[in-house]
């Protein structure tokens, strides 16, 4: 059986791993700065040559390696394997032709695919949704990704752009999101907005521990701050997390009536906070959804952490190449 790559390309780091798509282990693994501002050519040439010389090391050959997948953090061309719009790369690589490139510099077939929807399949394949035919990733981080399994598919929509779940509205009349919308789930559940609640508690005078935590310096407050400050029963942290965790069981509701997921996934660094966003996520659950059986949807934290980008990738080039 052909081993695969799968590359989760990030605006700091690129992470590579030869990837068993048998059982979802990783072979051999590395991981190199991005160098993002060097331009999309340069960034590319280092790609391949990640690629090529992880090969070399692992003991294989080029024949040993069936292709690769790459999770893309943006907007993509699935069709032509362009990338669209990268928003966390300078230049925003447009009708850049990342597929045909790397397949060309390294002799491989490749496949691309957005990155939380990356995540999204190796999380369904080997990770919190295994054993399911329908499931719902929430990764949130800096913004909030998403990625849907139905019914055994990942689902992909027109050119790979679905499953955005964190630009689903939970407020019409909400604030602008980055994206250009208003009152998207990122404006209310992203790593910054919780910063931001916390960042206004302090500004505000409230009494809270936040305060004492980042030592009256508003830049120091992050969301595990918060968390901490939770931890140790800071109210206003806890309401804190439960507002966020809110906003996530409207827009898990919302996934609910539409795609009837067995499982819903809490992806990303800010999902560590684990219960903090679970219990609010699951309470909201039972009291909005009434019109399918809501009891019967698992919110539960992703296992596969920093791996499921690239397990998720080259589960994906195993499938499609
Ligand atoms: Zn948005």
């Amino acid at each position: 059986m052909k081993k695969y790559i799968g590359c989760d390309l990030g605006g700091t780091n690129m992470r590579a791993a030869i990837v068993d798509v048998e059982d979802g282990s990783m072979v051999y693994q590395m991981s190199i700065p991005t160098q993002a501002r060097d331009g999309h050519d340069a960034v590319m040439r280092r790609m391949a040559g990640l690629f090529l010389q992880m090969i070399e090391w692992a003991g294989m050959k080029k024949e040993d390696v069936g292709g690769i997948g790459i999770g893309v953090p943006g907007v993509l061309d699935l069709e032509k394997g362009e990338t669209l719009f990268l928003p966390n790369l300078p230049s925003t690589w447009p009708h850049i032709p990342l597929r045909d490139t790397i397949a060309k510099l390294t002799g491989l077939p490749v496949a691309l695919l957005n990155d939380v929807r990356s995540i999204t399949n190796g999380e369904w394949r080997f990770g919190a949704g295994r054993g399911v035919d329908t499931v719902a990733v929430f990764a949130i981080g800096t913004g909030v990704g998403g990625g849907l399994v139905i019914n055994g598919q990942l689902h992909l929509g027109i050119g790979g752009t679905a499953g955005e779940l964190g630009h689903m509205t939970i407020d019409f009349t909400g604030p602008r999101c980055g994206c250009g919308n208003y009152g998207c789930l990122e404006t209310y559940s992203s790593g910054p907005a919780i910063a931001a609640m916390g960042m206004k508690a302090v500004s505000q005078g409230l009494t809270t521990q936040i305060s004492e935590l980042c030592s009256y310096d508003l830049n120091r407050i992050t969301p595990e701050l918060i968390e901490k400050a939770a931890r140790a029963g800071d109210e206003t942290a806890m309401d804190i997390y439960e507002r966020a965790g809110f906003a996530l069981g409207i827009a898990a509701a919302n996934v609910c009536v539409s795609i009837g997921p067995r499982r819903i996934i809490l992806a990303g660094g800010v999902s560590q906070a684990g219960d903090l966003l679970l219990i609010p996520i699951r309470r909201t659950l039972r009291e909005r959804v009434t019109v399918m059986p809501v009891e019967h949807v698992e919110v539960v934290q992703s296992q596969l952490g920093n791996n499921a980008g690239v397990i998720g990738a080259a589960c994906w080039a195993a499938k499609g190449l």
